[in-house]
């Protein structure tokens, strides 16, 4: 047309910006900082930022479950998504199971899959200087997994750490994260980002309801409990309460006075049971000291199997009939959190 100029839509940061980060759609990932060549974004005050040149490469727009969430909505099952074998169970090693956060099947997989030389490391998340700074690292000895077991409840940019599984030179690597985290790595397999097509042998997802902002989350347990971070040694969660643990005990607060404290790209997520990962771990509905295990790809059947036979699990397997009595609570918590998510805004490029 005479006298207009044709729009060329950039596909850079400012387009993630504008798109996912200003709107507050972020989930603080970490996928667009690991990814980016130039290495110009840093999460910094729990915001990815541009620290500077960007070459429009388009690679954080490309892997950003939020922006392909936009653009193919929906991205997510009705339901608790795939699922191939269900088991209910805890780790066979006392050791192991005393220090998780529920059942240490998560632990137990690494370990043992570690000690068979099936896998060389796995990306975790560690405990920081306290239980409120998660800290993303690539584990490569049974001493660093074993100190990164336990929930860490605050906002965690795991993946800003998949960088690191390149420049190992390793390729079998598992990687553990809640459900965004798993579904923003399934772009950088399927795209074949940082190798992570060739690297990443298991993805181990977590089930989750909601994270909660660092600070926030320090300040409503000292308000409400007077409790310092530093002194808690487990945070739980169940039953519509938050449990902290101490050396002098446990001490208890409703979920609801912690609403504040919800990061608003949490209110947009639709997924509970981590469909996108190989083999999916969570507690709700069974005992505190247990895990439900559902497993979704031949990937994960294969893990399962490999631990199963090196007797670090005490589990027992469900059967299909018994599936939706087992999965009830997972189930009605997987819906509500679909139902009630916040609608993302359709993107066209
Ligand atoms: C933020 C959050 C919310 C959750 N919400 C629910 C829920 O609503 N219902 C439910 O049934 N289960 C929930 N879980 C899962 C549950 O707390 C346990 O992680 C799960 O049952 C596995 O227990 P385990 O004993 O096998 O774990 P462990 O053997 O103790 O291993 C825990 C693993 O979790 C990883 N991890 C810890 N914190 C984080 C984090 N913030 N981000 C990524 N990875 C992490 C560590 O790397 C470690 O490998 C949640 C977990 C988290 C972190
Ligand atoms: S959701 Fe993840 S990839 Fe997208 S902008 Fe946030 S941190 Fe980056
Ligand atoms: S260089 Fe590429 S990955 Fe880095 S900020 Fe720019 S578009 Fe994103
Ligand atoms: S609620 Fe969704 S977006 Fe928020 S931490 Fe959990 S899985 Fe990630």
């Amino acid at each position: 047309m005479q006298g207009t100029k044709a729009k060329i839509k950039r596909i850079n940061f400012a387009l993630l910006n504008r798109e996912v980060i200003k709107p507050e759609y972020c989930i603080l990932c970490g996928g667009c900082e690991s990814v980016c060549p130039m290495n110009v974004i840093l999460i910094e005050q729990m915001q990815p930022k541009l620290v500077g040149g960007c070459i429009s490469c388009g690679s954080c727009v490309d892997i950003c479950l939020r922006i392909n969430q936009r653009l193919e909505q929906p991205a997510v099952s009705d339901d608790l998504g795939t699922i191939l074998e269900v088991y209910l169970g805890k780790s066979a090693k006392n050791d192991i199971h005393k220090n998780a956060q529920n059942g240490g099947i998560v632990t137990s997989l690494l370990l043992s899959e570690l000690k068979n030389n099936s896998i060389d490391g796995a990306l975790v998340t560690g405990g920081g200087k306290d239980l409120s700074h998660p800290i993303p690292m690539l584990a490569f000895t049974e001493e660093e997994i074993r100190l990164a077991s336990r929930s860490k409840y605050t906002q965690n940019p795991a993946l800003s750490n998949l960088d690191s599984i390149k420049s190992s030179y390793k390729k079998n690597v598992a990687v553990v994260g809640l459900p965004c985290h798993m579904e923003t790595l399934t772009q950088f397999v399927k795209k074949q980002y940082l190798g992570a097509d060739t690297r990443i042998k298991y993805r181990i997802g977590l089930f989750c309801m909601s994270c909660y902002k660092p600070d926030s989350f320090r300040d409503i347990v000292k308000q409400e409990l007077g409790l310092d971070f530093k002194n808690i040694t487990k945070t739980d969660c169940g039953r519509g309460k938050f449990f902290f643990e101490t050396k002098e005990g446990i001490k208890e607060a409703k979920i609801n006075l912690f609403h504040t404290g919800k990061p608003e790209g949490c209110k947009y997520c639709k997924d509970f049971s981590a469909e996108f990962a190989d083999i999916s771990i969570g507690n709700v509905g069974v005992d505190d000291d247990m895990n439900i295990i559902i497993i979704r790809t031949e990937a994960g059947k294969e893990l399962f199997q490999n631990v199963l036979e090196s007797n670090y699990l005490d589990v027992e397997k469900i059967e299909n009939p018994k599936w939706s009595e087992v999965l009830m609570l997972a189930n009605k918590l997987s819906s509500s959190k679909k139902k009630n998510a916040k609608p993302l805004p359709v993107l066209e490029l």
